[in-house]
């Protein structure tokens, strides 16, 4: 069985970060989150801003992580049913009513209970394997009873034994989210900035050579190559098979799973990407992906949470559709590729 991890920075800063020499800037890259954090700051105090944003992901990841043992996560994983609600910080009550939320909106899309699936298919460990259908339909249950949350006592706790939180889908959307407001409210003189926490990016501000903040999207079928390219002043993220899977009988199994079957999300996507605010562009680019084009489309047409959102969604058949509101400014790249792309309104 041989295992692929692929890069997990979905889209990349395209456009030039020329300086002008007197724009004080810094840069920064760590592994966090398990995955690759970058991002650049202009700006006084811009070195400054740099460590403070490295310091408040860490400070994330160890309140949020399932692995590290001093994290509310782990707490509430380890003391699953046995009925001891454990105090939180308001920040992963936050967490956990923002993926409660986006379970309802999605209709289950997007549920934050799969960790007993997700470590029956060990997608991060050394030896991933395939579940057994029966084993598979053990642990479902388990994904379909809510963490219960006391939002004035900020307490909370799982009601079954067995069960466990995986936020991987959500949190560095969180993430990105309350770093941006952090860093701007400790460094009101920032001029600009490019936040990408694995595939969620966040711009802000201006670049100093004035041209707008440009993202791009990889090409799923071929990590080098990118699809389209678009202007964006605020957040997206993009999720698609092709970032984390492992391969078995020449069957590529990837870490998205349906709620419904605990099986890799079978859609017909192969990425999905939301520009909105960053909580709910992690959440939904899952979410959305695990829904399939038409229930994507249908979703953003008419649900409230949709209202404010944008789309790309890259389906298998190498048809794209790109949501009216990213028309200005988008440049189709995916031609020679064999894609196509058509413009959808609501
Ligand atoms: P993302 O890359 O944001 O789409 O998140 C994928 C990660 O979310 C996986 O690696 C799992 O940790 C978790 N996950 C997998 N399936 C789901 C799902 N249906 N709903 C919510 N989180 C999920
Ligand atoms: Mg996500």
């Amino acid at each position: 069985m041989k295992r692929f991890l692929l890069g997990l920075c979905i889209l990349l800063l395209l456009a030039g970060c020329s300086l002008t020499p007197s724009t004080p800037s810094a840069q920064v890259q760590f592994f966090a989150m398990d995955t690759l954090m970058s991002a650049t700051l202009y700006g006084s105090h811009s070195e400054d801003a740099a460590t403070l944003l490295q310091q408040e992901v860490n400070r994330l990841d160890r309140l949020w992580s399932r692995t590290r043992e001093e994290s509310e996560i782990f707490l509430l994983n380890s003391h699953a049913g046995d009925g001891l609600s454990l105090p939180l910080s308001p920040e992963t009550v936050g967490l956990l009513t923002a993926a409660q939320e986006a379970t309802t909106a999605s209709e289950g899309a997007f549920n934050p209970l799969m960790a007993p699936l997700m470590d029956a298919w060990n997608f991060t460990g050394e030896s991933p394997r395939i579940p057994t259908d029966a084993e598979l339909a053990s642990l479902l249950p388990l994904t379909q009873t809510p963490t219960v949350l006391d939002m004035t006592k900020l307490e909370g706790y799982l009601p079954l034994v067995g069960q466990a939180l995986d936020l991987g889908g959500i949190a560095k959307g969180q993430a990105a989210q309350q770093v941006t407001t952090s860093l701007l409210a400790a460094y009101p003189d920032l001029t600009g900035g490019l936040l990408a926490l694995g595939g969620n990016i966040t711009t802000f501000g201006e670049k100093p050579d004035g041209t707008p903040w440009t993202v791009a999207v990889k090409d799923p079928e071929n990590p080098e190559g990118f699809l389209c390219t678009f202007p964006l002043l605020g957040s997206c993220a993009t999720s698609g098979g092709y970032e984390r899977y492992f391969e078995a009988g020449g069957k590529r199994y990837h870490h998205i799973l349906d709620p419904d079957s605990g099986y890799p999300a079978d859609s017909g996507l192969l990425s999905v990407t939301v520009v909105a605010e960053p909580t709910l562009t992690d959440a939904y680019s899952t979410a959305l992906f695990v829904l399939g084009a038409d229930q994507a489309l249908n979703f953003w047409k008419t649900h409230p949470a949709a209202a404010a959102m944008e789309l790309i969604l890259v389906a298998e058949d190498r048809h794209i559709y790109v949501t009216q509101g990213l028309a200005d400014g988008f440049d189709f790249l995916g031609e020679e590729s064999g894609y196509t792309y058509e413009f959808v309104s609501r």
